[in-house]
Parts: structure tokens; sequence; C-alpha cells
């Protein structure tokens, strides 16, 4: 099976190659092939890309906002014609299965583009009156050139999240992937091409930490929104930070999901189930530290054990299949050593656990009970499919423990106690809670994470402030007076 794009990067509207830079290859994670093989950018490329997205700012931001709109929300209606045909090769590139990449990447990246397509055209300073007649206007400018760096779980949606409420602003993009997953954001800039963004609006280079590294640094880069882990957050903020540059910050958790002994059992297993192994359990937000009230918890472990069995396991690309590979050998061994840890430090395996034998990277999906809140697999992110569940016994208690973390992404809690809801809600450090649900990302409303998952948020209006910045123009009508 082969995926090759036509070339490794795309700059100023084509593909672009330069095959002095480090081989990237890409593997598909249910059988372990070489789909493509790509290279990172070199210094050339980075210039080259940084020069196009700066070349075509000006021109783009002097457009009206319905203008650019309109190419926002015909780049959407593309990839929705398209999103068999995007879907596949998501699942190629990231092993998710197709289940769910055609529900919830091409489809969720077009909501986006159509979303911050809708609003550029209302996007206006205000008018403030002053005394005898005098006022200040605001205006709503774009920052400049906006660098993307990428995680792999959702490679199509992280990079229109990044790419949408940018242009729509009025700047331009240089956007560099996940290494692991290369594929589908060049389609996100021919798609974009071909809706009629002007040539440079929206650029694509490949690479590893370094390449990002030296997009963050440069000059002619005003803003960086990065989604990917703590540690590389803290090295990309503090590098954004000695220019006085912008972030966006979306970083890994650890959160907590809340299930009170009244809550309803099926959907709370739901949420856990969607909350811990959507996307084999590669998603920021997941709720892995399951708390369940100790009246609940037994009816609780039955429930989900038994609905694991219906997981149904296997080719991606099968729509059947429910649950697909980790990205790659090396997060499925990380994976394994967290499981092995939980063992050793005396968590009780109750469900899977093991490598699925062949040449995939598959892992069963693993729960653990009697976790306490000192091991390692509740206290630190796994980045995979395995659920932690811990018991409580008062509200109060169970609400200093969840947030007795470094993490603040997610909270959830499962209760039909209306008053309490919104109580632990109130109550989490957390910036996207959720009510007898867990996960839902609607494009309409905020996602980020407060203390270190992260800063700033993408999606809804909340993102245009992080794409634009506002100019105050003082106008004076009356006399001017001076003291002398
Ligand atoms: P990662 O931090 O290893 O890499 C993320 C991106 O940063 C990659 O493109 C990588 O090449 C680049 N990078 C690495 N070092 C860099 C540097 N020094 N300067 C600039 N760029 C650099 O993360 P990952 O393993 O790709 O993704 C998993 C992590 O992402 C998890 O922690 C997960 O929680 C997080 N994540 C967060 C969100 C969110 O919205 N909050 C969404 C998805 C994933």
């Amino acid at each position: 099976m082969r995926a090759q794009p036509k070339a490794s990067h795309f700059i100023g509207g084509v593909y672009v190659e330069d095959k002095d830079g480090a081989p990237i290859d890409v593997i598909f994670s249910a059988t372990g092939e070489v789909i493509a093989q790509l290279h990172a950018a070199t210094p050339a490329i980075i210039d080259k890309a940084l020069d196009a997205a700066k070349a075509a700012q000006m021109e783009w931001a002097a457009m009206t906002g319905t203008e650019r709109g309109r190419i926002l929300r015909r780049a959407a209606d593309i990839m929705r014609d398209r999103n068999h045909d995007l879907s596949v090769l998501e699942t190629l590139d990231t092993g998710k299965p197709y289940q769910e990449t055609s529900v919830a990447d091409a489809t969720s990246g077009a909501d986006a583009l159509e979303y911050f397509g809708g609003l550029a055209g209302s996007l206006t300073g205000e008018h403030i009156p002053l005394a005898n007649g005098d006022f200040v206007y605001t205006r709503r400018e774009a920052l400049g050139v906006c660098v993307g760096i990428g995680a792999w779980n959702y490679p199509t949606q992280i990079a229109c999240w990044k790419a949408a409420p940018a242009l729509a602003c009025g700047n331009t993009s240089v956007f560099k992937p996940s290494e692991m997953t290369p594929l589908s954001a060049l389609k996100v800039a021919e798609i974009l091409i071909e809706a009629g963004a002007p040539a440079g609006v929206f650029n694509v280079v490949q690479g590893y930490g370094e390449v990002g590294a030296a997009l963050v640094t440069d000059p002619r880069v005003a803003k960086v929104s990065l989604t990917g882990s703590v540690p590389t957050g803290k090295k990309v903020y503090a590098a954004a930070a000695a220019e006085m540059k912008h972030v966006t910050m979306e970083l890994g958790g650890k959160s907590p999901m809340i299930v009170f002994d009244d809550a309803n059992v099926e959907n709370a297993v739901s949420g856990a189930i969607l909350g811990n192994f959507y996307s084999s359990g590669q998603v920021c937000s997941n709720g892995t530290r399951v708390f369940v009230q100790k009246g609940i918890k037994e009816a609780f472990l039955t429930r989900l054990t038994e609905r694991l069995e219906g997981a149904v396991i296997g080719d991606p690309l099968d729509p059947t299949t429910s649950f697909g590979p980790m990205i790659s050998e090396g997060q499925l061994n990380i994976v394994m050593n967290y499981i092995e840890k939980g063992k050793e430090e005396g968590a009780r395996l109750v469900h899977g656990g093991e490598r699925i034998k062949g040449d995939g990277f598959f892992l069963k999906p693993t729960v653990f009970a009697d976790v306490t809140d000192d091991m390692t697999i509740a206290r630190e992110e796994i980045f995979g499919p395995v659920m932690s569940v811990l018991d409580f016994d008062t509200e109060e208690e169970v609400m200093a423990r969840a947030n007795d973390t470094e993490f603040g992404l997610a909270a959830g809690v499962f209760t039909n106690d209306l008053t309490r809801a919104h109580r632990v809600v109130a109550g989490f450090e957390a910036g996207t809670c959720y009510i007898n649900t867990y996960n839902d990302a609607p494009v309409e409303a905020p996602f980020g994470g407060t203390k270190a998952s992260g800063v700033g948020r993408e999606n809804s209006k909340a993102a245009i402030e992080h794409y634009s910045e506002l100019k105050t123009v003082y106008v004076r009508l009356s006399e001017l007076e001076a003291p002398f």
C-alpha cells in the first residue's frame, strides 16, 4: 500500500522537494509497512516557506473578511466532498479506524474552515465615544505569519483548527505536521489553493523537532501555536517568549472523570470508553483517572469489562473496526512500560494489558482498578489505551484528589444531581469540563487547558483573540490644548 505525496513540502502554492533533508518514513501502524518516504525541511526549505508566507500576508490581509471567508468556506465544501478519500489517507497516516476518521477528522477540519470562514466578514473593531465629540476606534489587525506545529493524533483537525482562525483574521501560515503523520496537512494545503487561496497563504513543511524549533525562533514569525506534549510546550513557549511572540499551547493532560453513586451507569461507562479508548487512547483530553464512588464501583467495573468485549480490534480500513493500533512501535513500548509499572505498583489489572501478536502495533484496551493517587499510572500522561479506576467516598475528598495534578486540560462528572454537577465543574481546575458526557469538541465551543496543559484557546470566537490584535486610534475633533 502506498500513499506517497507528490513531494514533501507545499510552499507558495506548489509541491516542493529537497532530498538533502533527513528522511522521514511514514509507517502504516496496522501492518508496519512503509507507505511513503518524505524528507525533513532543510534550512533552505524553511526559508522559502517563511518568505512565501511573509510575501502573501499583506495582500491576504487587504482582502475583505467576506472574501477570505468565502475561500475558507469553499475549502470546507471541497473537504466534505472528499471526506472518504481524506479519511482513508488519515487512517493510513495515523492507524485510527476509518469508523472514526470518516466522522471526526476531515469533517472536523471542514467545520473549522466553515465556522471561521463565516466569522471572517464580521471581525471588526469598535467605536468608543469620548467627551466633546472626540472618539477612539479600534482596528482588529492580523498578527502576521503564524506557525502551527502539530501532534500525530489528529493531523487534519490540528492543521485546520490552526489554519482556519489564522487565515480568517488575515494572517498567513506555515504548518509543520508531526513527523509521524506528515500526509494529511499537504491535502489541506492543496484544497485551500483549489478553493482560491492565494499562493503562500498556507504552507506546509515537514520535519522533526529541529524544524519546529527553527520556525519558532525566526524573526519573520509573529505567533506560534503548538499542539504537543508539556515538555515540548515548555521549550517552545520559552523560545517564543524570548522574542515576545504570541503563543497558543495545546498540551497534554491527566484528566479526572468523576462518577457518583447516583450516575446512570451505562452513560458513565460510555463516557469512560469515549474518554479512554477513542483513537486507541491517544487523545489529549482523555479522562484517564476515573474516580468511581464506592457504592457504584462493582456495577461500573462489571458493565465496563462486559462492554469492552464488544471492541472490534483489527484492520483500521475495515469500517466495522472500532479500535486500531498505536501510532508506532515506540509509543506502544512506552505504554507497555506504564502497564508493567501499574502491575508492579499494585494496581489490579481487570482488562487487557497485553500486546496483540502480529506486525501492527496493537494493544488491548486496558483497565486497572484499585489505583491509588501516588501510582505512576495515575500521575503521568500515558497517551495510550490505559484507564485507571480509583475509588472515593465523598465529594470533598474527590475534588481535592482530582485537582491534585500539574495538568488542567479537561475534567468530567457523571451524576444525576444537577446542583452537585455544577458545583463540581465550578471546582475543577481544568479548561474544558463535561457533565454527563465526555470528549465533545465542536468548533463553536472554546477548547484548551489551564495549568501545565496550555495557554490560550482554540475554536469558537475566543480563538479570534489569539490570532489578531487591537490597534487603538484616538481621534480629536475639539481644540487641542497644551500647558504652554
Ligand atoms: P510532541 O511534543 O513530541 O511533538 C509535538 C510536535 O512538536 C511535533 O510536531 C514535534 O516535531 C514538534 N517538536 C518537538 N520538539 C520541538 C521543539 N523543540 N521545537 C518545536 N517543535 C518541536 O508531542 P506528540 O508526541 O506528537 O503528541 C502527543 C502529545 O500531544 C501528548 O502530550 C498530547 O496530550 C498532546 N496533545 C495535545 C492536544 C491538545 O489540544 N491539548 C491535542 C493532541 C495532542
